[in-house]
């Protein structure tokens, strides 16, 4: 299954995928059936005829996430505006197609050029309303979806203070301290959609290198603590304070895409990824998901797929099997599951054949914000550790394709006794092994030059 990450990327690579509209996204699931899809809602361009607009079946309320988060009821009434992202075949013009929409009573919110989409609110009656989907019903448009509210992926924890710098357990368990003689991430731009970075963080601001946002509130100041929580699991700095991140000499780019209270629209998560794709980030952090697809997020993702760049999301906090989240079960997407210090599946870790490799994500200690410390979990945790991993294995091997580091970080990954393939996907990341950094590895001698740059 861990292999269909990269049977994805080399057809990617090979164009045979062709990223930017629905037929090639409805052909992932072609060239990847074995990774199911359950609790998708069934919309995105799997099933349909190419160019066919895909209605997602009326919906009540926001979806649930799978943990923390906490999305609230106040939705469930239908009094509200529903918003559509609407995407369009490529030289559509969509602002055309909105005085058509503006005739049912449609109103422009947002463009999405990146990938040929807006976004536009209706009165509820219009949203549901024979009269809309007949005009979407086009073969210019590609996909209707609901711009629901991604969650984060964590439950927090107890604040805490240190005197010096601890090394967290979830940084020593993947052997990234082993790894610094050989990479610390040092020139590997990783790009944290989230909820913005703490940009004074003592622990952090060295390595913070941009803080944008994406959301319209102007600053890419994080007020909700999840984000430089992610950033410093991949790069707090190796100093005499706090903790250490996995690559401590990575660059952040922090991108806030939600707000204070953790909530975030899925096309301002497209917008996100858009600027990671244009502004050249080599790894891409998404500590985030929801039970349901997008076919805009997957439109943008796949840009950034076949430029080369590594995306790695949260596998989701359901507990169960076969529940992998959007965006981490998107073919090409490296999803990550949870386990806690005793090698365990963390209970909360959502399961399934998606999964590609597991990493620590109970009880991680890092940076917060106010300059701050705190203890979380969820498997929003235990992806930037695979972030901070792919840092660490790009600075090692300059020129490498993602391709190559996708191998490097699967082939040294360690299969733990008594966890099935869905729960741990290769195994936990070991990133001392996927640099030939680990003590066995150097004394069998290094067989880490077999992946060709
Ligand atoms: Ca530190």
């Amino acid at each position: 299954m861990t292999l269909a990450v990269l049977a994805y990327v080399l057809l990617l690579e090979a164009g045979l995928i062709l990223s930017t509209t629905c037929r090639g996204a409805g052909s992932i699931g072609g060239s990847d059936d074995a990774r199911s899809r359950s609790g998708s809602d069934g919309q995105g361009g799997k099933g349909g005829a190419p160019g066919r607009p895909v209605w997602p079946a009326p919906r009540i309320g926001f979806p649930r996430g799978p943990g923390g988060g906490g999305s609230s009821k106040r939705e469930t009434q239908s009094k509200k505006p529903v918003r559509k992202i609407i995407t369009f075949k490529p030289g559509v013009s969509a602002l055309e197609y909105n005085t058509i929409l503006e005739s049912v009573g449609g109103k422009l919110v947002k463009e999405l050029p990146f990938v040929d989409s807006i976004v536009v609110e209706f009165p509820p009656e219009a949203a549901e309303g024979e009269e809309l989907q007949q005009i979407l019903s086009s073969d210019n448009v590609i996909a209707v979806e609901d711009d629901y509210e991604v969650q984060l992926l964590c439950f927090f924890r107890s604040s805490l203070n240190y005197d010096r710098q601890v090394v967290p357990w979830g940084v020593k368990r993947i052997g990234a301290p082993d790894a610094w003689q050989v990479g610390t991430g040092k020139g590997v731009k990783v790009g944290v959609v989230d909820t913005g970075v703490d940009t004074g963080h003592p622990d952090l601001k060295q390595n913070v290198k941009a803080a944008v946002d994406v959301t319209g509130s102007g600053s890419g100041m994080d007020y909700h603590g999840h984000g430089t929580h992610v950033a410093g699991t991949i790069a707090a700095v190796n100093n005499e304070i706090g903790v250490v991140g996995v690559a401590p000499e990575a660059e952040i780019y922090a991108v806030r895409a939600f707000d204070r209270y953790g909530r975030a629209q899925i096309s301002t998560i497209v917008e996100g990824v858009r600027w990671c794709v244009e502004n050249g980030m080599h790894v891409v952090n998404m500590s985030f998901g929801s039970k349901d697809e997008s076919t805009a997020l997957r439109m943008a993702i796949d840009k950034g797929l076949a430029k080369g760049m590594i995306f790695v999301a949260a596998a989701g906090n359901s507990g169960r099997d076969n529940s992998v989240v959007f965006p981490a079960r998107h073919p090409g997407v490296v999803a990550v599951s949870a386990i806690s210090e005793n090698d365990r599946i963390a209970s909360f870790s959502s399961r399934g054949p998606e999964v590609d490799v597991t990493a620590p994500g109970d009880k991680i200690v890092s940076t917060y914000k106010n300059g701050g410390y705190k203890s979380m979990s969820g498997t929003s945790m235990a992806t930037p550790h695979v972030t901070g991993a792919v840092a660490v294995i790009l600075s090692a091997n300059p020129g490498i394709t993602s391709r190559g580091v996708l191998a490097k970080l699967m082939e040294g990954a360690v299969r733990l006794p008594g966890l099935s393939r869905n729960e741990q996907g290769s195994g936990l990341v070991d990133v001392s092994r996927s640099v030939g950094a680990s003590p066995e590895k150097k004394e069998a001698g290094a067989e880490d030059k077999a992946i060709p740059a």
